[in-house]
């Protein structure tokens, strides 16, 4: 399942957004605002973000550069819907770190193939293709299940790397325990969420220095942080 926040004051738009991405099965969460926009990124992570240029409170442009400068949604991406004759140029120079835009009036069915697309950029399988993942103190190689931190080979239990790599690769996104526990487990496992607490406990204790890596968001689950210097200002 994948979260959208659609940040756009039209309520036609809004409408037509909010029931065909949930169509498409997504969660979606709406704002006419700029400032709720950046809100709600913050805590609730989406995964995409789509976000009108001119909106009442304040540019569209400013919510987007806001976005990108904080660690918490820096690696979200945003697509930006812009009227003809807006500020196109910039938002197509990506100066602000839009990831795409697209004019209104648009096909719905267009957006949702950009969403796809960037969604799909994202994913997992892409960093498999890269064996060998270097993140800041940490070092995996995902063929030969090994893991480094400052240099030194740690020991982890197949499933303690499994559980590593599944929050690496969701980094920046907030995993349940009732997601982990299908992801990491699988649906045959006879146990309950707490083994995902105390499983959680052992791989940071396991990795020291990087421990901080991996951090608890009380009363939903775990996430991997965005970038190493997160964790190293945290
Ligand atoms: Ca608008």
């Amino acid at each position: 399942m994948t979260r959208i926040l659609v940040v756009e004051d039209e309520p036609d738009l809004q409408r037509v957004l909010d029931y065909n991405l949930r169509q498409g099965g997504h969660e979606v969460s709406v704002t006419r605002l700029g400032l709720e926009g950046i809100k709600l990124a913050r805590e609730q992570r989406p995964d995409l973000v789509l976000l009108d240029l001119m909106l009442p409170d304040m540019p569209g442009t400013e919510v987007c550069k806001q976005l990108k400068e904080h660690p918490a949604t820096r690696g979200t991406p945003v697509i930006m819907l812009t009227a003809k004759g807006e500020e196109i140029d910039r938002v197509v120079g990506f100066e602000l770190g839009a990831d795409d835009y697209v004019v209104k009036p648009f096909s719905v069915r267009e957006l949702l193939l950009r969403i796809q697309a960037i969604l799909r950029r994202g994913r997992p399988e892409d960093d498999e293709l890269e064996p060998m993942v270097e993140f800041g103190r940490l070092k995996i190689d995902r063929g030969a299940h090994r893991i480094w931190v400052e240099g030194v080979e740690i020991e982890l239990t197949a499933l303690e790397f499994k559980l590593l790599v599944t929050l690496y690769d969701r980094r920046n996104r907030v995993q349940t325990r009732s997601a982990l526990l299908d992801d990491v487990w699988g649906i045959q496992a006879d146990i309950t969420t707490r083994t995902v607490d105390t499983h959680v406990k052992r791989l940071r204790e396991k990795l020291e220095a990087a421990r901080d890596y991996v951090e608890t968001v009380r009363g939903v689950g775990y996430r991997f942080v965005a970038t190493p210097e997160e964790a190293a200002t945290a």
